[in-house]
């Protein structure tokens, strides 16, 4: 992911800094001969000051080159060629960060904690790069050789399925990533890991799976997966919903309206989400006025404008234009909001829309396709529809519909 180039800009500036103090501190050493850090020597301080030079002229890309091949590596400048590398990666500059921890690599003599610390840094360099066969390679032998790094490792192959869209695999590295059984708790390094609990994205993998069954038309194979994702993810919104879309598609609209009205116990702010696959089952059994009572049975105990509107919609087709009307001024009262106000208008009859209106409902209608009222409760990403892995941060299952959880009003 690229950060801002101000906040980028700001740590080079800090790691060529800490260059310029390493590099002065080896130039005095070297004259004492007193280093012997990995046996490679001192820095030349002469070559040294030619990146200092190029950095005082502002010229940063020379700077970082010349600093790259006169700072020697050893064990105190280990870490700044390390930051130096990640920083280029951060500011988008995959190429230089490769150079930069292919050089570390090169030296043959480099302590086994270091050696696997640049193997890390440059697999995340090729993930960045998109050469994912390269990044899962060093990857692969990071998990077998290094303790240390293994579960960061792990993580990293997830990145890599996941984009693959390789859920086997994935689920595969996933399923050594839970929490040992018969261990009191975590380990703490476990405890503190970056990224989300593995059972979460386990269950998204098994709903990937499903998904793919039933594009087969295989729902028992489907069901299966989905049972698997609930076991691991009892919250899994998703699961619950691919499960009332089967029972659907496998002509089993009950069990489907059993299955979907669960998501109001799992989560009231998704039910909105639920309302063309719930009116699919209901009038396959033709049962509308259920359907219609359990909305608006859904809206007094949660209410939100996607359900307001799906129930104005349910009236509209049920009980004619006038019923729909009267329901949303009721409820724009109480919950305003510039959809329910667009549909009211459009619910006016051709007699009712003069010159006036039609250019309010276009300027409403313009407001409206302006605004997305869906966005990730991680990155910020912001959308007309709902991603089930955020576009933006991949994380999974963190974009809601805001206008439903009541986190933004007026859409
Ligand atoms: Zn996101």
């Amino acid at each position: 992911m690229r950060v801002s180039p101000t906040v980028t800009d700001f740590l080079l500036l800090a790691v060529l800094t800490a260059a310029i103090g390493v590099g002065w501190l080896l130039g005095k050493r070297s004259v004492s001969r007193t280093l012997n850090l990995w046996d490679f020597g001192a820095s030349p301080p002469s070559q040294y000051y030619r990146g200092l030079n190029f950095l005082l002229d502002g010229s940063q890309d020379s700077a970082i080159d010349a600093f790259t091949k006169a700072l020697e590596v050893n064990a105190e400048t280990f870490d700044t060629h390390i930051a130096l590398g990640n920083i280029l990666r951060r500011r988008g500059e995959v190429e230089r960060a490769i150079k930069v921890h292919q050089n570390l690599l090169a030296r043959p003599s480099l302590p086994l904690a270091q050696l696997h610390l640049s193997h890390l840094e440059l697999a995340r360099d090729y993930i960045s790069a998109g050469l994912l066969d390269r990044s899962e390679r060093l990857l692969k032998d990071l998990v077998a050789e290094s303790g240390d790094h293994q579960r960061v490792a792990q993580r990293h192959l997830l990145e890599i399925y996941e984009a693959q869209r390789d859920w086997n695999q994935a689920m595969l590295i996933a399923t050594e990533l839970l929490p040992r059984r018969g261990l009191l708790k975590a380990k703490s390094s476990e405890a503190e890991e970056v990224g989300q609990p593995v059972p979460i994205l386990l269950a998204h993998y098994c709903c990937e799976k499903a998904e793919a069954a039933v594009a087969q038309l295989d729902y028992q194979a489907g069901r299966n997966y989905l049972q698997q994702a609930l076991k691991y993810d009892a919250a899994s919104v998703r699961a619950t919903m691919t499960l009332g879309d089967l029972e659907i598609k496998a002509d089993n609209p009950e069990r489907a309206i059993k299955v979907l009205k669960s998501l109001a116990h799992q989560e009231p702010g998704f039910v909105a989400e639920s309302v063309p696959l719930l009116k699919q089952a209901f009038y396959a059994l033709d049962r509308r006025e259920e359907f219609l009572a359990y909305l608006e049975d859904c809206l007094r105990r949660a209410p939100n404008t996607p359900l307001i509107l799906a129930i104005a919609f349910e009236l509209r087709d049920a009980a004619g234009a006038t019923a729909a009307k009267t329901f949303l001024r009721q409820h724009l009262q109480k919950k305003p909001s510039l959809r329910g106000l667009e549909l009211l208008m459009q619910l006016h009859s051709q007699s009712e829309v003069g010159e006036d209106e039609a250019l309010e409902l276009a300027t409403i209608n313009k407001l409206v396709a302006g605004r997305s009222s869906y966005r990730c409760g991680h990155c910020g990403f912001r959308g007309q529809q709902l991603h089930w892995h955020c576009p933006g941060c991949k994380h999974w299952g963190s974009i809601r519909d805001l206008s439903a959880t009541g986190e933004i009003g007026y859409v």
